[in-house]
């Protein structure tokens, strides 16, 4: 019987794969892939049947039972089976769902780690996420919740770590920084926002809580991930952000190598 490989495909850019990655891919009788895979990362899998499992565009995703379920029959009929996720296929991404249920089907499971939306943003805006005597611990956190699920405890999760990076956060943003603020957080806290990190039409904005708060409703552009980096080691950032605002300088893609 084969193996499930669940593999990272990293945030957008195609060359940040892994060299594991593409030769698994390479192999690949069937791949099993969410939306927004780059195309040239999909091109890697040259002889596999592509099926995309995603969701965009308002367009429900495929029933999770349902992927699991696709998963186990693809295993039973071909050697090589890849799950492609965005990212890493370990940070929500319901990974544990599908290795639970290939596991009890009895079918060998590995996983090929990618880049994180934060670490992709974290090195185009060219600021670490830990530093030096300012921060000591970084949350990836979500509000998102499932139905039926317990609320999230992002807030806490905020405010215990130095830097947070809130994934699936950004059609909430101005409720979000309002409620950090109500708990206490303070409105002059920097704030990165990513939209498509790494993607060659990527753009970044920096700004504080406090603006964040009373901006308008924001405009989700499905087609383009969006993440919300929060914390003091944006400050200077920030304050260059605003100087080249300032200056009259138009500030699209804020990359570490672009500037
Ligand atoms: N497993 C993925 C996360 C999946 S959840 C990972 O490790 O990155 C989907 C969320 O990830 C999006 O709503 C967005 O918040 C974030 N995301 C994914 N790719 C991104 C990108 N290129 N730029 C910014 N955010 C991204």
């Amino acid at each position: 019987m084969a193996k499930v490989y669940l593999i990272g495909a990293g945030p957008g850019a195609a060359d940040l794969l892994t060299l594991r990655a593409a030769r698994l891919l390479a192999r690949a009788d069937v791949v099993l892939h969410d939306a927004l895979i780059p195309p040239p990362i999909l091109a890697l899998a040259t002889r596999a049947t592509l099926v995309p499992v995603g969701k965009r565009c308002g367009v429900r995703s495929t029933a999770q039972h349902f992927i699991n379920k696709r998963l186990i029959d693809a295993a039973r009929c071909y050697d090589v089976v890849i799950r492609l996720k965005g990212g890493d296929p370990m940070l929500f991404g319901r990974a544990q769902e599908e290795i639970d249920a290939l596991v009890k089907a009895d079918v060998e499971v590995e996983v090929v780690p990618g880049v994180t939306a934060a670490l992709g943003a974290s090195a185009e805006l060219g600021v670490s996420l830990t530093r030096r005597a300012l921060s000591r611990s970084v949350v990836f956190a979500t509000p998102r919740v499932g139905q039926n699920d317990a609320p999230s405890r992002w807030i806490e999760s905020v405010f215990a770590a130095d830097t947070a990076v809130l994934y699936m956060a950004w059609g909430q943003a101005p409720e979000i920084a309002r409620a950090l603020i109500e708990k206490g957080k303070a409105a002059n806290t920097p704030v990165a926002i990513v939209e498509g990190a790494s993607w060659e039409s990527q753009t970044s904005n920096l700004l504080t809580l406090g603006r964040l708060a009373v901006s308008a409703r924001v405009v989700l552009d499905p087609e383009r991930p969006t993440i919300m980096c929060i914390g003091e080691v944006f400050r200077e950032a920030l304050e260059n952000f605003s100087r080249a605002q300032f200056s009259g300088k138009t500030v699209r893609r804020c990359s570490a190598g672009n500037q």
